[in-house]
């Protein structure tokens, strides 16, 4: 079997990622950071999305000696400039409130209407090499971006985040209101892995 570590503690990205890679291979086995348990955090302190996966991507590759993939996503919306963007798990202060982080961004949209409250979650994911791997220092690079709006008032308890006021473009629904699975087949972050699967089939 390859390998291949996700950065990650979050067992539900680990398992998605698992049933996507599958489709291109069967010969790949994924671990996340739960594997490497003295791993030290990374500090996320890039200042864009690019920038924040790779600082992870490397450094996971370079401690455990194992490919390594990593994703960073956020909300960017258009009123605010694109803000919360990198800064979407702590907009409120405090790292992951997702209920205050909602409270913050329907306060700043307060007297917005459409069509002025449109707005995209984005994701980011990278691909790095350790030094002993045949394709170090290559990296590969993928993105997935999915458009809808923010919505008046919260909707739904699936998913997690800001899923309860986003509703994707030509849906009646908050990603709050999906059902299990669907979000994957259409959410930014189904797209990046889509999209960088192949390559890693291909390199790994
Ligand atoms: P991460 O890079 O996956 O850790 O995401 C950073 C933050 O962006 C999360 O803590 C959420 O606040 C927000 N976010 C990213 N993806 C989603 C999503 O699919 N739904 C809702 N919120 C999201």
């Amino acid at each position: 079997m390859r390998q291949i570590v996700l950065a990650t503690r979050n067992k539900g990205k680990i398992a998605e990622f698992e049933r996507l890679l599958a489709e291109f291979a069967t010969d790949i086995h994924v671990l996340g950071l739960a594997d490497f348990p003295d791993l030290p955090d990374v500090d996320e302190t890039g200042s864009t999305f690019e920038e924040n996966a790779l600082l992870k991507s490397r450094e996971v590759a370079e401690y455990t000696g194992l490919p390594a993939i990593s994703d960073d996503s956020g909300l960017c919306i258009d009123y605010l400039n694109g803000d919360p963007g990198i800064y979407s798990a702590r907009w409120a202060g405090g790292h992951g409130n997702d209920l205050a982080n909602i409270e913050k961004v329907l306060t700043q949209l307060d007297g917005v209407f459409e069509p002025d409250r449109g707005a995209h979650f984005t994701c980011v994911v990278a691909l790095s090499f350790p030094a002993n791997h045949s394709h170090f220092p290559e990296e590969v690079i993928r993105m997935g971006q999915l458009d809808g709006s923010i919505v008046l008032t919260p909707r739904g308890t699936a998913g997690f985040g800001y899923d309860p006021i986003f509703q994707p473009l030509g849906y009646d629904l908050t990603l709050g209101e999906f059902g299990f699975g669907e979000k994957d087949r259409i959410s930014h972050r189904g797209k990046a892995m889509r999209e960088i699967a192949p390559e890693i089939t291909r390199l790994i």
